[in-house]
């Protein structure tokens, strides 16, 4: 289903309104339920066509497919993030695109943004980790070295426009003279024709590809951020820079640790003995184990606070400034199966202390109300 629109509707990805608009009604022709009646794979297309043309006839539309590519037009589904991107850490790959793409105002248009999820563990999220990322998206055509033209040829200044890319208007109004610049419509803008086409990639000087990416997560990411990858998302048709790759990340839970800010935070249990005598235990944290002194009479939701083993604190460009703290909360643990001596011994601790307890006659008679 991910098939590229301008590919389904076998346009240019600079085609014209009308060009699109020419190249669906064609399509919908012959694919048409109506004329291929019972043809499963015809009615898939012409629904796959639709869907294009829907989103390709409208210019905010295509302008966003032009952006992100399906992952921006889903309306709810494939955005868990709500479509904003509130946190976006940036420059993990520097600037340079590693296409090495023609950039600048004039030349064939940049490429498109692409976007991403990736889901990472708790503890690489914590430490920074490198993930395979597999990302489709469009490279430069190998067989006209992304120029478009097929082999023997090259493509020719645009006589129209001599190379710019750009028409000036000039027209008289009621105000004076008028001049209007807009990109040449003989050539789209590129400034360049081909008189015959590379077939790999039908002119476009590229061609949609499954890539697989190392990324670097940096440490301290949490889900909700967002890495912005410069010049790693699509290359512009013939030679065009590429755009940017928006990674957005998804943390996933841990068992027993988890985060508030850059605290990372774990709950202690010890029993009512252990709370009130003290003790020493072993405390597994996220650098290694820790060796943990509880002082006597420590209160249940106490905190040992480790300074300085959390969560990196992300800073600019992803470097971290410092880490938060770990915290290690007390939960007491009261015993709820005893055995008769516990039972015993714990009877007469109350009565040393003058504390009322029921006895096990009245403990049963409660338990069968109830029951
Ligand atoms: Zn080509
Ligand atoms: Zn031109």
């Amino acid at each position: 289903m991910s098939t590229d629109f301008y590919e389904l509707l076998g346009v240019a990805r600079t085609a014209s309104a009308d060009d699109i608009k020419r190249a669906y009604r064609k399509l919908a022709r012959e694919l048409h339920p109506d004329r291929n009646p019972g043809n499963k794979e015809a009615e898939e297309k012409f629904k796959e066509v639709s869907r294009a043309y829907e989103v390709l006839s409208n210019d905010e539309s295509r302008a966003r497919y032009d952006r992100f590519g399906e992952a921006g037009m889903s309306g709810g589904g494939g955005d868990p993030f709500g479509g904003g991107f509130g946190d976006i850490i940036d420059a993990f790959f520097g600037g340079g695109s590693p296409f090495g793409g023609r950039t600048g105002s004039s030349g064939p248009p940049r490429g498109q943004d692409l976007e991403v999820i990736v889901d990472v563990s708790f503890v690489d999220a914590v430490f920074g980790s490198q993930q395979e990322v597999r990302v489709r998206t469009a490279v430069a055509c190998d067989e006209c070295s992304a120029t478009g033209a097929a082999a023997g040829t090259s493509p020719t200044t645009c006589g129209e426009c001599r190379g710019a890319g750009q028409v000036r208007r000039v027209r008289q109004s009621v105000l004076g003279q008028m001049v209007t610049t807009s990109a040449c419509p003989r050539c789209n803008g590129a400034g360049e024709t081909i008189a015959s086409p590379c077939s790999a990639c039908r002119g476009e000087g590229r061609i949609v590809k499954e890539i697989s990416l190392t990324v670097e997560i940096p440490a301290g990411v949490d889900t909700g951020q967002t890495l912005r990858l410069t010049g790693r998302g699509a290359v512009g048709p013939r030679g065009g820079g590429a755009g940017d790759l928006y990674v957005h990340l998804r943390v996933a839970a841990h068992e027993s640790w988890r985060r508030e800010e850059d605290d990372l935070v774990t709950d202690v249990p010890i029993s009512i003995a252990q709370a009130a005598l003290g003790t020493e235990l072993d405390l597994d944290t996220l650098d290694g184990v820790e060796h943990l002194v509880v002082p006597a009479g420590v209160q249940h939701g106490h905190e040992f606070v480790l300074r300085g083993r959390g969560v990196p604190r992300l800073g600019q460009g992803g470097r971290a400034r410092g880490r938060g703290n770990l915290r290690a909360r007390v939960v007491v643990e009261v015993p709820t199966k005893l055995s008769g001596a516990e039972r015993d011994v714990l009877r007469r601790f109350a009565e040393l202390r003058g504390e009322q307890v029921n006895d096990d006659g009245i403990v049963s008679k409660i338990k069968s109300a109830f029951s």
